[in-house]
């Protein structure tokens, strides 16, 4: 049965995308079956990994407001043994019809019983906010990994996020664990960075990455080519952390 980790902030710009589709396809490469689920209707996720959204027939929304059959809506990759279940723009209304349905908070949970046990890891990309979307991951999940960016107020809404995290375990999906909090973006000529790494070292320090993940150009050019990391670039710093992540990642176990 695969693992379900949701990759959550609700802080947009944290790396969240960058992570999903670079970590997803590292441990497809390692030889797991990986499935990446992108619930943002911004659709970057299913975009950096080469996928048209306009030429896509069903996607999430279907699975989530229709309980159609996620078999149905996975897409293969280019990369061997990741699939993704695509996000198109018809995404971006699911937010405010959730609201008004039935079981609103468990529908992806639903949508992702069938298929979790094919493969070994399951990623959700989340969208940046702590809406219902947000909400359905974290109810799917096994546990939570959150990416947080080396810069100034790094630590503003972490609160938040971790009350929700709460919330849920007391309501929702009492199972949930936190996987792991992972740096992001650092940059180790500034002051500024080493600061954000010492303050989340004091906060999180057992379930931190030993893996952090520095600023690399070559890791936000991948996405235009519609390739994660180690395709785009196999030689770059960005492809060499991501696959030292997926290594932490499988000896974590
Ligand atoms: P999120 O999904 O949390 O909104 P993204 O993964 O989309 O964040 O990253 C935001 C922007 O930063 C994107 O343009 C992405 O290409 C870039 N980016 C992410 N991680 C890195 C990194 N380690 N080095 C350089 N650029 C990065
Ligand atoms: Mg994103």
């Amino acid at each position: 049965m695969g693992r379900v980790i949701a990759i959550a902030n609700q802080k947009g710009g944290v790396g969240k995308t960058t992570t999903a589709v670079n970590l997803s396809s590292c441990l497809a490469l390692e030889g797991k079956k990986v499935l990446l689920v992108d619930i943002d209707p911004q659709g970057n996720a299913t975009s950096g990994l080469g996928i048209d959204r306009r030429k896509i027939q069903s996607c999430i929304y279907n699975v989530l407001m229709e309980e159609l059959a996620a078999q149905g809506v996975v897409v293969r990759t280019r990369v061997r043994n990741l699939d993704v279940l695509p996000a198109t723009i018809q995404l971006a209304g699911a937010e405010v019809e959730l609201a008004g349905m039935d079981a609103r908070e468990f529908r992806l949970r639903k949508g992702l019983e069938n298929i979790r046990r094919n493969y070994d890891f399951v990623y959700i990309d989340c969208p940046p906010s702590l809406g219902l979307l947000t909400v359905n991951a974290l109810a799917a999940a096994d546990s939570v990994m959150i990416p947080i960016q080396c810069e100034y107020y790094a630590l503003e809404g972490l609160s938040q996020l971790m009350h929700t995290i709460t919330l849920i375990k007391k309501r929702i999906n009492p199972g949930l664990q936190l996987e792991g909090v992972l740096l992001t973006m650092f940059d180790g000529r500034t002051n500024l960075s080493i600061q954000v790494v010492d303050e989340v070292k004091r906060h999180f320090r057992r379930q931190m990455y030993k893996t952090i993940i520095p600023r690399n150009v070559r890791l936000s050019e991948a996405p235009s080519y519609g390739k994660p990391i180690v395709l785009y670039d196999a030689r770059s710093r960005g492809a060499e952390v991501y696959q030292d992540l997926a290594k932490e990642v499988l000896e974590r176990g």
